[in-house]
């Protein structure tokens, strides 16, 4: 007898760990680790998921009690290796274990069944994407050589139309009239042969210029360097890390690219991540130009069933680089030599809902357990992953640093310009635009080409800022900015928890705390006002094209707002964060950033780290080509080291003043942070929840170095949808068990009392 260990698909933090399961005779070769079953459990039927088989049943259970697996679902998604780095992912992230399993699950699997009667096996419910397969009809040798008969004109057209070679039933049909019946009919007599073959969705074309660049005729020494380096961490197949830093357009792509080739030469495939955002089809074309068909994309604009089916390539055996987002990590490739994540510095490669994970974390241990190689690629490398290799080594892998420090070629790093807003406000100019700015607008326009203008949303009018200085008020406990809450006229701190009315801070005057001006206001300009005010400024024939959430909501538009730019003679790309990353357009020579420090003033110790890496993400859009680009960055906090690195491109400008204050505050690189988030419509229940689980959390690490509670506060979204939110903040040694003690406080408040928890580790969002 054959016994499954299954997770029940009850998200609940009380139902640790899997269940013992008997496989009855019939489904013993069906139920391996991966499938989805139905299982009984507490006098129903529950979803679960097998993630281990035994010859015995699990210690402590008596044989004769164990229930049968009642049914397979699904077949299987996963494989063991995959069901340890879920167990990882649930004890690490302080998640329920059918989370953590959950997204190595095929795209679009559902955890409701259904049945047609009562008789009739359940099945899973999803959303439309399971696989489409579709007939192909083709002759047989004996076909041939096969003349039908005379009066049988019907075959006489079918056989004709498959000597050129075989064709989908569906297709013959449209064409002659009762093919389908003459298709059975040759069938029959042996001349035909119909086939199911699937098919496979989600496999689009680019039309964009650069997609399919040509293969370098020689690589960099830098390139060079960092293709031997991964090649001999993947060779040591021992889960070891190389971080290639690389200036934008020095050429990582190219590196990525030779390495999945020496990869699959030895038989072993490839995990690519990439920011979602910039998993364009200029990204996806130049791996479809190197690799062809032996791609799979995964990314989320894709349809339910494109998703599936490109998933299910991979889980086939047929494509052996999978390119996607975040997600794609969890893609059921079956011996990956390399695992990569592009732009590993992005936020977006943290979920913000359970599991909780950050891909680089996840992708590490997958990396040690299949033994492959872990690639990181950046221009601007998380602090974490900087120390790491500094270090030289983290949780039992080899940490190496690759500098990648020149473009190829004749392409040069563009030249920087601080432009200082406070300054141009304080000479009357009050226009989006500075003079700087405006002019080089107006050559780029006479020169007919291409402008990136930049604006930087994220922290917009939350803050009350000085006009005249740039000054943001400060918590004076906490060298935190404070937030500015428009309903009280309130200044608050969100680390503490104080606030303050506008008036009586510092003093009861309305001036700023540090030059008295009374232009003390929050304020901020919309992606509308920019696009409105440079149609003004330029001359008719610029064509204005805007790119933000708004612009970009149906499928598609993305894409093709992208190929509108990258058609144009002569434009301006006005838009969010979201135009900061990856592209390539060669003929792009100025970009532009309209407001530069609207990020700083965050309550997030990675403010000035975001804002270093969007800045010197942006500029590196620029001069891509043979002309040399320009940069223009206007804020109001020139000398803000975060600014003034960029002008040089000198990483260590930030480097090393950011580094002293995350050491004197143990944050990370050198601690953990989690921010354990209580949220719910009963103030006091929630006020009451987070006050205890910050005491248990006290209690817990009471007299261990390097641990300390921060709270409960009020978040910065302190009311969301009706819901109080409130917070408390735990910081960590870096080498801390942050997952483990989080759960163990979370089961001892335990559930209910009309309140809900999440336990982020690792936050990188502290809203
Ligand atoms: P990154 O990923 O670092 O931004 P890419 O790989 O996209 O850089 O390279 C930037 C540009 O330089 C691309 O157009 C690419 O085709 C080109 N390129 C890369 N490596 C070389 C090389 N060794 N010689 C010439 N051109 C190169
Ligand atoms: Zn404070
Ligand atoms: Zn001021």
């Amino acid at each position: 007898m054959r016994y499954a260990n299954v997770v029940l698909d009850i998200p609940t933090r009380s139902l640790d760990g899997a269940f013992c399961y008997a496989v009855p005779m019939g489904l013993g070769s069906v139920v391996v680790v991966g499938t989805t079953v139905l299982v009984p459990f507490s006098h129903r039927d529950v979803v679960g998921y097998v993630v281990g088989i035994t010859d015995g049943p699990a210690d402590g259970v008596d044989p004769d009690r164990v229930l049968p697996v009642r049914q397979v679902l699904a077949d299987a998604a996963f494989d063991e290796v995959a069901a340890g780095v879920a167990a990882w992912i649930a004890h690490e992230y302080a998640c329920p274990l059918c989370d953590a399993v959950r997204p190595f699950l095929a795209p679009g699997q559902k955890v409701r069944v259904v049945r047609a009667s009562a008789d009739s096996p359940w099945e899973l419910v999803s959303e439309k994407a399971g696989p489409v397969d579709v007939r192909w009809a083709s002759l047989t040798e004996a076909g041939a050589s096969f003349e039908p008969a005379r009066n049988a004109s019907r075959q006489r057209e079918v056989v004709e139309a498959l000597r050129r070679g075989p064709q989908r039933v569906a297709e013959l049909a449209a064409m002659i009239s009762g093919a389908s019946t003459a298709v059975t009919a040759l069938a029959r007599r042996g001349v035909v042969i119909v086939e199911e073959r699937r098919q496979v969705r989600g496999r689009e074309g680019t039309s964009l210029s650069s997609a399919a660049a040509p293969r370098p005729e020689h690589l960099t020494d830098g390139q060079l360097d960092a293709l031997a380096a991964i090649d001999g961490a993947r060779e040591r197949g021992a889960g070891d890390v190389v971080l290639v830093d690389g200036v934008t357009g020095s050429g990582k792509t190219e590196v990525y690219l030779d390495a999945i080739e020496h990869a699959l030469a030895t038989g072993r495939g490839a995990l690519v991540l990439v920011p979602e955002i910039s998993l364009t089809a200029q990204t996806v074309g130049r791996f479809r130009s190197r690799f062809g068909d032996d791609v799979a994309v995964l990314h989320s604009r894709l349809s339910a069933g494109e998703r599936f089916d490109q998933w299910d390539l991979v889980r086939r055996g047929e494509a052996h680089v999978v390119v996607g987002a975040r997600s794609a990590l969890f893609a059921p490739l079956r011996d990956p030599g390399l695992i990569i994540i592009d732009e590993e510095h992005e936020g977006s490669y943290k979920q913000d809902s359970s599991p909780r994970y950050h891909a680089r974390e996840v992708a590490a241990r997958m990396a040690r357990e299949r033994g492959c190689a872990l690639v990181l690629g950046s221009a601007t490398p998380s602090l974490e992953s900087l120390r790491r290799c500094e270090v030289g080594s983290f949780r039992g892998a080899a940490w190496t640093r690759v500098s990648m420090p020149e473009r190829p070629g004749a392409a040069e790093l563009p030249k920087v310009t601080i432009v200082d807003m406070a300054e141009q406000f304080r000479r009357g100019a009050h226009s989006v635009f500075s003079a700087s700015l405006a002019d080089a607008l107006g050559r780029v326009a006479q020169r007919r080409e291409k402008a990136v203008l930049l604006l930087n949303r994220r922290g917009f009018a939350n803050f009350l800022m000085c006009r005249e200085c740039g000054c943001v008020p400060e918590c004076p406990h906490c060298s935190t900015a404070l937030t500015y809450h428009e309903r009280t006229h309130s200044l608050m701190c969100h680390s503490c928890g104080r606030s303050w009315p506008v008036r009586a801070f510092p003093d009861p005057s309305t001036r700023c705390p540090n030059c008295g001006s009374r232009y003390l206001a929050a304020f901020g300009v919309g992606t509308q006002r920019v696009e409105d005010e440079l149609r003004m400024l330029l001359p008719d024939d610029v064509e204005v094209i805007r790119m933000d959430a708004d612009a970009t909501r149906t499928k598609g538009a993305h894409q093709r707002l992208l190929e509108q730019f990258d058609a144009a003679e002569c434009a301006v790309l006005v838009g969010t964060q979201m135009i900061a990353k990856g592209l390539d357009f060669p003929d792009v020579t100025l970009v532009g950033v309209i407001n530069a420090d609207t990020m700083l003033k965050l309550p997030d110790f990675r403010a000035a780290e975001r804002t270093y890496d969007l800045l010197e993400q942006v500029s590196g859009r620029a001069g891509r080509g043979d002309r040399t680009g320009e940069v223009i960055v206007q804020t109001y906090w020139a000398t803000h080291p975060a600014i003034r690195a960029v002008v040089h491109h000198e990483r260590d400008t930030f480097l090393v003043p950011e580094l002293d204050e995350r050491s004197d505050a143990g944050y990370p690189p050198f601690g953990r942070l989690a921010n354990v988030v209580v949220w719910g419509k009963n103030a006091s229940a929630v006020s009451d929840a987070s006050a205890r689980m910050a005491a248990y959390v006290r209690e817990e690490v009471e007299g261990r170095p390097g641990w300390e509670v921060l709270g409960p506060a009020d978040c910065a979204k302190a009311r969301v949808k009706d819901n109080v939110r409130r917070h408390v903040m735990v910081k960590a040694p870096v080498d801390a068990d942050l997952g483990g003690v989080l759960s163990s406080c979370a089961a001892r408040l335990g559930g209910g009392m009309g309140i809900n928890m999440a336990l982020d580790i690792d936050a990188y969002d502290m809203a």
